[in-house]
This record gives structure tokens, C-alpha cells and sequence, in this order.
């Protein structure tokens, strides 16, 4: 991220919205916002393998669930966020991670201009990659201040994603759909 740019840019929004700069609450403003992007967006161009790459043995059978793990994004069709939970399962092949990883995961992929849908498979797809498991499943219910803030303001409208890959077999499925 260009820092310098990204204060041009904002000082330029708040001249084209028609704001007077030198107002006493906007002098910090596009330092402020740009200083926030750098956070909401540090997880661009990361993968999660720091966090994925050690595993510890355990025995195969039955299911990992970790749920309601919070997250907030970036939609990127509007520039604002939408925030929400997440619930990762998956059915070890041998290996687990320590749960803490699966956060952090989860951060990786939310910090960066996203997409609901994208950053659900992007999970479920980067825990395939490197915890190798039978199978693992992931769901995000969001709220999207897109859609509750302007648009038709459906305040506390949830959007539900699911992605699955590889094999998660039919009844592990439904008792981890149970449990959410
Ligand atoms: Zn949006």
C-alpha cells in the first residue's frame, strides 16, 4: 500500500464530497484512513502457512469444530466492511493444528478487499493445502453494513456462505450443521 497516495486520495474524496480540509475534525482524516486501510488490508498477499505448517498427530475419525471464531472484512464492491462468524470443521487425516491457527487463518484472508464467498473457500481451500485433511467445511454468516447501512437497510440481515472440499462423509456433515 502507498501510503502517501492513499492520503492524497482520501484528501481528494473529501474535496470532491464537497468538505472543507482545514475543518478541525478532518485535518487528521486522511492520515487517520490510511492508517486503518493498512490495517483492515494486512492480510493482502499473505498465506496462512506460518500458521498452518506445524501440525501434531492425532488419531483419524470424527470431526474438528471451531466455532464462532468473529472476523471483520472489506467488501470490495463497496469499500465497506462486513463482519461476522465463522465456523470451521474438518476431519483430520492424522494431523491436526492448534486451534488458535484456525483464527488466525481466518484473519489472513479477512484482512484484504474481499468477497464473502472468495474468503469462505479461500479458508476451507488453504486448510486443504496444508493440513491435508479427509475433508473440511466452512461456514460464514456475515452482516453486510453495505446492505444494512444504505441500500434496502436490512439491519441485521445475515448472509450465510458454505464451502466444502474434499470428502466429509454425510453423517460427520450433518451433526456438525447440528451443532451451529
Ligand atoms: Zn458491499
Amino acid at each position: 500500500m502507498d501510503r502517501e497516495k492513499v492520503i492524497k486520495a482520501v484528501e481528494n474524496l473529501l474535496e470532491a464530497l464537497g468538505e472543507d480540509l482545514n475543518r478541525e475534525g478532518l485535518k487528521e482524516t486522511p492520515r487517520r484512513v490510511a492508517d486503518a486501510y493498512a490495517e483492515l488490508l494486512s492480510g493482502e498477499g499473505k498465506s496462512a502457512e506460518e500458521h498452518l505448517k506445524r501440525t501434531f498427530t492425532a488419531k483419524s475419525g470424527g470431526v474438528v469444530l471451531e466455532k464462532d471464531i468473529w472476523f471483520s472484512s472489506t467488501c470490495e464492491h463497496h469499500l465497506m466492511p462486513f463482519f461476522g462468524k465463522i465456523a470451521i470443521a474438518y476431519v483430520p487425516d492424522g494431523r491436526v493444528v492448534g486451534l488458535s491457527k484456525l483464527a488466525r487463518t481466518v484473519e489472513v484472508f479477512a484482512k484484504r478487499l474481499q468477497l464473502q464467498e472468495r474468503l469462505t473457500a479461500q479458508i476451507a481451500e488453504e486448510i486443504m493445502r496444508y493440513l491435508k485433511p479427509q475433508g473440511v467445511l466452512v461456514v460464514c454468516e456475515a452482516e453486510h453494513t453495505c446492505m444494512t447501512c444504505r441500500g434496502i437497510k436490512k439491519a441485521g440481515s445475515a448472509t450465510v456462505t458454505v464451502y466444502s472440499a474434499g470428502e466429509f462423509p454425510e453423517p460427520l456433515r450433518e451433526e456438525v450443521m447440528r451443532l451451529l
